[in-house]
């Protein structure tokens, strides 16, 4: 959400951001709704203080015993009442007007993000590793996951529909040591673990920023107002909703979540295996911190750091990517994804998602801090996948694979799965 003074005085840059992130929204009729709303305060106002004035009078009548009077007065007295009364109702209707077209308007985007259509468009910035050149006919995760019973794709289907998988044994294993590898990496770099609701309210999606727009993209509990979260971005951001936050400090939180992805806009797209699955497991980065470009920079320059240290202990080669314009969500001023190599798609594909979100979450959510001048401002919040399986399964089984079908360990993994150095196939 944008504060509508700022929307009213940067109109022509807020349409250009509803263009570029391909949202209908014309900011002239939500300027318009906010004029609207804006006389009927102004009318309620002054028949508020004509109200006043009238009682005072009516006061004064009886005071000095002039009945009849005073009679006419609280006749106009209960007449400026009924007008009040229909006009603040009509209040409360232009305000929930105003609010549904407030949700709408997305943040702008950096200066720096590359225009754009689509993922096509963004840039690549920077490479790091080689994907390897393999002497022998290397085999897809899926085929891999099958050779070392690992990965279960038609049990999943059969137990849960499409989209679904079951790991096993030492895919288990890899699963957890992933995810444990990077919780300790993050508890490491000064990051408090939060375990978190997975199922939430709609208020706490909505003012992460991810309702309205991404609400059929979200399991419901049917009868509840509870929804299941596709990241835990959505309940670390609001653990701090309606608070007073000290962050002199960056404050740096993570957490490890389930994710449920209905994925209702991607038909037919990444069927196959387990690169676009309904349910997953995500370590997720958020940092709040002042409402500076500056420091924010800075904070989104480390959650893209700690991913890129992932990755490289991971042994795995990736790339870091300029998000354009046309890929954003709304929430988003400034984003970066991490590709890693994957090498039955001889493509890289997206693993980490590192984004700038300014004060767009905290103002929805009511998230402040109180400056060295002592003014309460709405903090900056940001995030970052640190790892998300089992897709990141898919480059590491396939990049890490040997002539026999073995799989190697990277050296960083091996603590987490029993000091196991390979995978052996099962048959
Ligand atoms: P996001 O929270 O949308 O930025 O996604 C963060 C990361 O989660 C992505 O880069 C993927 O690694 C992973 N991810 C997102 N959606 C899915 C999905 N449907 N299935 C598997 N992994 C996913």
């Amino acid at each position: 959400m944008l504060d509508i003074k700022w929307i009213r005085e940067h109109k022509e840059e807020v349409q250009r951001a509803a263009e570029q992130k391909g949202i209908s929204l014309s900011i002239k009729d939500l300027l318009a709704s906010d004029d609207r709303r804006r006389s009927q305060l102004q009318e309620i106002e002054l028949l508020r203080q004509a109200r006043n004035r009238l009682t005072r009078e009516t006061n004064e009548l009886i005071k000095h015993g002039k009945r009849d009077d005073a009679d006419t007065s609280k006749a106009k007295v209960r007449e400026v009442n009924r007008k009040l009364t229909v006009l603040e109702d009509g209040l409360s209707e232009l305000e929930a007007e105003l609010h549904k077209l407030l949700l709408l308007v997305p943040n702008i985007t950096s200066s720096d993000t590359p225009d754009g259509r689509s993922d096509e468009d963004n840039v690549e910035i920077r490479r790091v590793g080689e994907p390897a050149a393999f002497g022998f006919e290397a085999l897809d995760h899926i085929a891999l996951g099958e050779l070392h019973q690992i990965i279960d794709l038609p049990r999943g289907v059969k137990t849960a529909g499409s989209r679904n998988y079951y790991l096993k044994g030492a895919g288990v294993q890899l699963h957890r040591a992933v995810q444990q590898l990077a919780v300790d990496l993050l508890i490491n770099k000064g990051f408090t673990l939060l375990e978190v609701p997975l199922l939430v309210r709609t208020a706490a999606m909505m003012n992460t920023g991810f309702f309205p727009a991404g609400e059929e993209q979200t399991y419901r509990i049917s009868d509840e107002d509870k929804w299941l979260v596709g990241t835990s971005e959505v309940p670390i951001v609001s653990y701090y909703s309606n608070e007073i936050v000290d962050v002199s400090q960056p404050l740096k939180l993570a957490a490890v979540s389930q994710c449920f992805r209905n994925e209702v806009g991607s038909a037919g797209r990444d069927v196959h295996g387990l690169y676009r699955v309904h349910q997953f497991a995500k370590v997720e980065q958020v940092i709040l911190c002042r409402a500076s470009l500056e420091e924010s920079e800075r904070m989104l320059q480390e959650l893209t750091q700690n991913a890129e240290e992932l990755l490289q202990l991971l042994e795995l080669p990736y790339r870091v990517m300029a998000v354009c314009t046309g890929d954003m969500s709304q929430k988003t001023y400034k984003q970066y994804d991490l590709e890693s190599w994957m090498p039955s798609r001889q493509a890289y594909g997206e693993t980490h998602s590192s984004s700038n979100i300014l004060d767009f979450q905290a103002r929805r959510s009511n998230i402040r801090y109180r400056d060295d001048q002592g003014s309460l401002n709405y903090c900056y919040t940001l995030n970052n996948t640190a790892v998300a399986s089992p897709r990141i399964l898919i480059p590491l089984l396939e990049n890490h694979q040997e002539e026999d079908g073995a799989i190697r360990i990277p050296l960083a993994l091996r603590p987490y799965m029993n000091g196991m150095d390979r995978l052996v196939p099962r048959i």
